[in-house]
């Protein structure tokens, strides 16, 4: 096995690639994400992380069709992650069926409810307006609706995304399938320390994103890759910023899903599995300032979203 495929095991039973690999960029450019999608398998990156909201689901599912086809990789050796977006939890069967026609894939090896808000069917795009919430959360009929996605072996694993400690154990009361994995930000300045442990109770495999901090995205920031601690301790093991972070969230235990569609920097990203950090290292890093970079802002108001704060988005876990 290469050693960009090191995996781990879900509680659902299928495997796990750690280094994962991003397609969302406000470009949405189908022939640049086709073509990075066809480096990074180059490369040996085989975890994709897609959504309907990307709107990369089209350039993915093609570069990894022609893959296929072209006998350079297997679809079992390959893991595909999609999600569904929040004006899709009335109908999750037939927003599920659009990502893999989209996608061009009998089956998602995971699909995540992508954040925990329902909205108006219409409201299909990323920033909800006031009318476009429905009043409650009915997760548990969106989460029967994904269980029954998995029985009609649609997708291999189910899952949540930006979902909370308190979120995560509200959903173990009722599922019957538990989610295998909870995908949310995490990187060196904001490291989820409650959620690993609360997950880590259940047997959820927490996966990173934004592992970077996002740099150059609308809502991201250069403060984890030019903090002086991560770019010291970069120097010391000769090793890059981003290599530090990506090691880091490795370390405990997450998989990370990183963005680039750089050549150079798709590379780099991969030496990450190479990078062992030491305990001082560690320590040094718990000790840095937190701050959560993706906020959710645009869920919540004081009107008609069932959040009305952003501490009421968390559970205070913000
Ligand atoms: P990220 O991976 O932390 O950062 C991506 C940004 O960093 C890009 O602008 C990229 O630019 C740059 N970059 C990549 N490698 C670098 C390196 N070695 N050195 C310096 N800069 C580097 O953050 P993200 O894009 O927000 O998150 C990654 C993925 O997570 C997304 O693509 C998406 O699949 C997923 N995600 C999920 C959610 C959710 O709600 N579930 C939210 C956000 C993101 P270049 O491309 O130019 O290299």
């Amino acid at each position: 096995m290469k050693n960009n495929q090191v995996t781990v095991l879900l509680n659902s039973g299928t495997t796990i690639p750690i280094m994962g690999f991003g397609t969302f960029s406000s470009m949405n450019d189908r022939k640049e994400t086709k073509q990075a999608v066809h480096m990074a398998l180059q490369m040996g990156y085989r975890h994709f992380d897609t959504a309907r909201i990307y709107g990369s689901e089209p350039a993915v599912g093609e570069a990894l069709t022609e893959a296929i086809h072209g006998q350079m990789i297997d679809r079992e050796d390959t893991f595909l992650t999609s999600k569904l977006w929040s004006s899709d939890h009335h109908d999750p069967l037939s927003a599920l069926n659009q990502t893999l026609k989209k996608l061009g894939m009998e089956y998602v090896d995971m699909y995540l409810v992508h954040w925990p808000v329902k909205l108006k069917p219409w409201a299909t795009y990323a920033v909800p307006k006031e009318d476009d919430f429905e009043s409650g959360l009915g997760l548990e009929t969106t989460w029967a609706a994904m269980e029954k996605c998995l029985d009609m072996g649609l997708c291999r694993s189910i899952g949540v995304s930006n979902f909370s400690s308190n979120k995560i154990q509200h959903l173990l009361d009722f599922a019957s399938v538990p989610p295998a994995l909870n995908q949310v930000e995490m990187h060196p300045t904001w490291r989820q320390r409650k959620l690993i442990e609360v997950c880590g109770d259940h047997n959820i495999h927490v996966s990173a994103y934004s592992p970077l901090g996002g740099p150059g995205n609308a809502w991201g920031s250069t403060a984890v890759v030019d903090h002086p601690i991560i770019r010291s301790i970069a120097l010391k093991h000769h090793a890059t910023p981003a290599q530090v972070a990506l090691s880091w969230g490795l370390s405990k235990g997450a998989s990370v899903i990183v963005k680039s569609f750089n050549e150079q920097r798709m590379k780099e990203n991969l030496g990450a599995l190479d990078l062992r950090l030491d305990d001082q290292d560690l320590l040094s890093i718990e000790k840095m300032e937190e701050r959560k970079i993706m906020r959710g802002e645009f869920l919540v108001n004081g009107t008609t979203s069932p959040y009305k704060t952003i501490q009421d988005l968390w559970d205070d876990e913000i």
